[in-house]
């Protein structure tokens, strides 16, 4: 059964405090007796003592009246009452005893009687003799010249000690009842205090959905645990609401940039339709809209392309890519259109180096690269190509003398459907997402792509991509 944090932590802390309170009382109760028992120890012997001297004469022969009682409150006085009092003779057979005895002897154990033959005094409590139990020291008494001539006993009840150990063990039960019973009422209020800023991170948890994703768990002490905890669930949401909010702009940049082309397909195909006989027109028409068609493929193919790359990081195809040879593949499909556009491109340094990845992916990132430099870059510009190693990676860079990009716009201009100009960007064929893929090659291949820019004068875009390992089998 599984039970709440807030009952286990209930239970443990009053399991806790009833066997603390069972400890305290086992070692008050022990050292009590302790105490109890040396006092009565230190009486017993001495009135054991006055005894030895006082029931022995001189000549060695004992002293015992018929009244023994009486000669004991002669000489003794009140300090014997109380207690037992016993003579043995030296063959351990009572001679004499105290009248509270009544019917009762003290009894002598085996080993006691052969300590006391070998002049030892001991001391050991026992029962039989009245309700409660007594405490008894048996002492030798010895003549210099007989030897030992008596054995004297004498014994002090216990049942002053009793009785507390009973009142004790009362006041202990109702004392540990108490303390058990409030314990667990003031140990299940304390759980729900500490517990309830769980509680509030839960609820507020549960009320967030996508509608509400910026509403933040209040943090009463952020330095505690349960603070550390919500402010990571509120940064865990903040980084949720992030991309939540990502998603709902790329929806609608996508959406909108598709309507545009279905937009102008549409007017133009009423038109043509309207314009009768005009074959001329028509096929004018049709032209456009073929061009519309390429915009609206290109488009969707491109945001397939990041779909798909979405989907896949982390799974990308592990190949030997010879960068080199990628980069003279590429200049040479793009040198006919730089030609045409009157723009200078060349490569200036093409080092043999080998990447690991996947092909047609770093094959789009340079096109694409070079693609973009020579059409933001006005005739009568340059590009400039290198390929070289730096600190363990291939460096690919792209300068172009081209428009550049303003300090504005340079932070965004990797994000999706970011355009600098949407006329200009448009008319060349640019949607916006052509960097944010480069970006996100790059970046699935381990690499970075960053841009430097000032606008006027050109722009060099640089991919860092992790050289392979060519020593290790792939
Ligand atoms: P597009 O497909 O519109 O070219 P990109 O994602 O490739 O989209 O580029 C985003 C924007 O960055 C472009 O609209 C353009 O304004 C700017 N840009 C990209 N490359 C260059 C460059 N080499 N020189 C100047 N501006 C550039």
């Amino acid at each position: 059964m599984a039970f709440s944090i807030r009952t286990k932590l209930t239970f443990w802390y009053v399991t806790l405090l009833t066997v603390s309170l069972f400890a305290f009382a086992g070692a008050f109760s022990y050292s009590l007796a302790k105490i109890f028992v040396y006092r009565t120890d230190n009486q017993i012997s001495s009135v054991a003592n006055m005894m030895a001297h006082t029931v022995i004469k001189p000549s060695g022969q004992l002293f015992l009246p018929r009244d023994f009682d009486l000669i004991l409150g002669r000489f003794f006085g009140v300090r014997t009452a109380g207690n037992y009092i016993q003579v043995l003779d030296p063959h351990g057979d009572v001679v004499a005893k105290s009248s509270n005895l009544e019917s009762f002897t003290l009894p002598i154990t085996k080993d006691t009687y052969l300590s006391a033959l070998g002049g030892a005094t001991s001391y050991e409590v026992v029962r039989k003799v009245g309700r409660y139990p007594v405490r008894v020291v048996t002492m030798p008494i010895f003549h210099h010249d007989k030897g030992l001539v008596a054995i004297v006993q004498v014994g002090s009840s216990l049942e002053g000690m009793d009785e507390i150990f009973h009142s004790l063990a009362y006041i202990f039960v109702i004392l540990m009842v108490a303390s058990v019973v409030i314990a667990s009422a003031v140990g299940w209020f304390l759980a729900r205090k500490a517990l309830k800023p769980v509680s509030e991170i839960t609820n507020t948890a549960r009320r967030i959905g996508a509608e509400n994703l910026n509403e933040r768990i209040n943090i009463a002490v952020p330095q505690d645990e349960i603070g550390k905890l919500a402010s990571t669930i509120n940064e865990m949401i903040m980084r949720l609401e992030k991309s939540f909010r990502q998603i709902q702009q790329f929806t609608a940049d996508a959406s909108h940039e598709l309507k545009t082309p279905l937009t102008i397909l549409k007017g133009e195909m009423e038109i043509a339709l309207r314009s009768k006989d005009d074959v001329e027109f028509m096929k004018e028409t049709l032209r456009s809209s073929l061009e519309e068609i390429d915009r609206m493929n290109y488009i969707v193919k491109n945001l397939l392309d990041l779909a798909k790359m979405d989907m896949e990081s982390g799974a990308l195809p592990k190949e030997i890519v010879k960068l080199d040879k990628v980069l003279a593949d590429r200049f040479e499909q793009l040198r006919r259109l730089a030609l045409d556009s009157g723009i200078r491109m060349a490569i200036l340094r093409s080092k043999p180096l080998i990447v690991c990845g996947d092909p047609v992916r770093l094959s789009q990132l340079l096109f694409n690269l070079m693609d973009n430099a020579l059409k933001y870059t006005p005739k009568g510009g340059e590009v400039e190509l290198t390929l070289d190693d730096e600190d363990g990676k291939a460096v690919f860079r792209v300068r172009d003398s081209g428009v550049g990009i303003s300090k504005e716009d340079l932070p965004y201009i990797f994000d999706r459907f970011y355009r600098v100009d949407k006329v200009r960007s448009s008319k060349v064929g640019g949607a916006g997402l052509g960097l944010s893929i480069c970006k996100e090659i790059a970046e699935s291949h381990g690499g970075t792509l960053d841009v430097q820019s000032t606008l006027g004068s050109g722009s060099t875009f640089t991919a860092r991509l992790p050289l392979a390992d060519t020593s290790a089998n792939i």
